[in-house]
């Protein structure tokens, strides 16, 4: 019998079950770099998982990526992919030391940075918002010649950690402040660096509606499995709510939109893996990027939204393209299959957690296929324009998109987080 094929993931927090399945369901034994702050026996008991091989990515790459070496000296394995968006860069530079399939080190370089990825749209002539980049806090001035409202965020940022939109040029001093606090205190940076590169930058603010786009890139050829509805979010700071696939809009705007997603892979240089991009329709009709990350977005249910819309096992097919192998949706034509909608529980105030209120009838609910928490109560989540993490995260599917709306509407009236007294 051939061999099992093993792969190592990198920083991939275990509650998130998604790729977990896939590599069950794929037939593909994991060896896990449990994210720092995973728990060893979350990590250990998670599907298709025959080996823990913890390292010290952020403090210590060097010896993390030695440390791989060796592994891969004793028993070579036959890929690696990235769970986590710090991670991508230290992936793709053990990809290519080891020869396993991965980004190049220049395009993880590209998308784990948001200035770079902006010139590269600017150079490749797609659209993009008016930007400044600003190098140390006093630089704010700079900023002062975009069209307002703008948006203030940190360069190798995530989660919406730090990013404020200012409507005001006399509040823009302060959100710049702001902003650079945060990347200090949560150490944004580009990891795997001698000098990690932090920086903010300021851009014109995007009016429309925002959408998602998860896509497979094999040998330099990107296709878009799916497109999903994120809505109006308005700011001034942005705590994603939901997401709902596939997204109910016009063909020449879902075909705008991939044309758009396209040429930003190629903008970037991205050939290998798989990507989860995040566009504004401008006036509901003109696709602008905001980023891209070079891995499965959100932990992984971005896989969810896209197998059952679509058909596509999305997490299954990136794992085999980090093996080096074709993915079977390759040949494939799409199909639609459901309606499958995320909804992240507001943090709100933010506090000690004390619990979430409505889970349980939540997780009973047959239209439920996942309840995924990774607070505990007792422990702080911290308000937007900081983070900490999603209280509770609920995935659904759905008849209609208009059923999807619905179910939204009610998990909204009934979940919310109940925190401790401020003593
Ligand atoms: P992060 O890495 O923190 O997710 P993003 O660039 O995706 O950074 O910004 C987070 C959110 O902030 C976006 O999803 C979007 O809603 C909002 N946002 C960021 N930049 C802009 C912009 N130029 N115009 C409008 N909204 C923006
Ligand atoms: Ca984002």
């Amino acid at each position: 019998m051939p061999q099992r094929p093993k792969l190592v993931l990198v920083g991939q927090l275990s509650v998130f079950p998604w790729v977990f399945e896939a590599a069950k369901r794929a037939g593909i034994d994991l060896i896990l770099v449990p994210r720092g702050d995973d728990s060893a026996e979350s990590a250990g008991r998670a599907d298709a998982v025959v080996e823990l091989l913890p390292l010290d990515i952020d403090e210590d790459p060097e010896g993390a990526l030695s440390a791989l070496a060796d592994r891969y000296r004793r028993e070579p394995f036959d890929g690696i992919m990235a769970g986590n968006e710090r991670v991508v860069p230290f992936v793709a530079r053990a990809a290519h030391e080891l020869g396993l399939t991965g980004l190049t080190e220049e395009a993880a370089a590209v998308v784990r940075d948001k200035r770079s990825m902006r010139h590269r749209l600017l150079e490749a002539g797609l659209g993009l918002p008016g930007f400044v980049a600003i190098e140390d806090p006093d630089g704010w001035t700079d900023a002062l010649a975009l069209r307002f409202p703008v948006v203030v965020k940190p360069a190798n940022g995530h989660s919406s950690l730090g990013v404020i939109r200012v409507d005001d040029k006399d509040c823009l001093e302060q959100a710049v402040a702001r902003t650079w606090k945060l990347i200090e205190t949560h150490h944004l940076g580009v990891a795997d660096g001698p000098t990690p590169e932090t920086g903010v930058l300021v851009e014109e603010y995007l009016d429309g509606p925002e959408v998602a786009a998860e896509s497979l890139v094999h040998h330099g050829q990107v296709r878009v499995c799916g497109i999903s509805w994120k809505g109006e979010l308005a700011g001034p700071y942005f705590e994603e709510t939901m997401f709902r696939a596939p997204a109910q809009l016009p063909t020449e705007i879902l075909t705008a939109i991939e044309a758009e997603v396209i040429g930003a892979h190629h903008a970037f240089g991205i050939t290998e893996g798989t990507t989860h991009t995040e566009l504004r329709l401008v006036g509901g009709v003109r696709p602008v990027l905001l980023e891209m990350a070079a891995r499965l977005g959100g932990g992984g249910f971005t896989h969810h939204l896209v197998h059952f819309s679509t058909g596509i096992d999305l997490a299954a097919e990136a794992l085999r393209i980090h093996l080096g192998r074709e993915p079977l949706c390759w040949r494939e034509e799409p199909a639609l299959v459901g309606h499958v909608a995320v909804y992240e529980v507001p943090v709100g105030s933010g506090g000690r957690m004390k619990q979430v209120h409505g889970l349980d009838s939540v997780r009973n609910d047959p239209q439920v296929d996942y309840v995924v928490q990774t607070v505990s109560p007792g422990e702080l989540l911290l308000p937007y324009p900081d983070f900490s993490g999603y209280p509770a995260i609920v995935v659904s599917r759905h008849e209609s998109d208009a059923a999807a709306v619905a179910y939204r509407a009610h998990l909204a009236r009934t979940l919310h987080v109940e925190y401790e007294e401020q003593g």
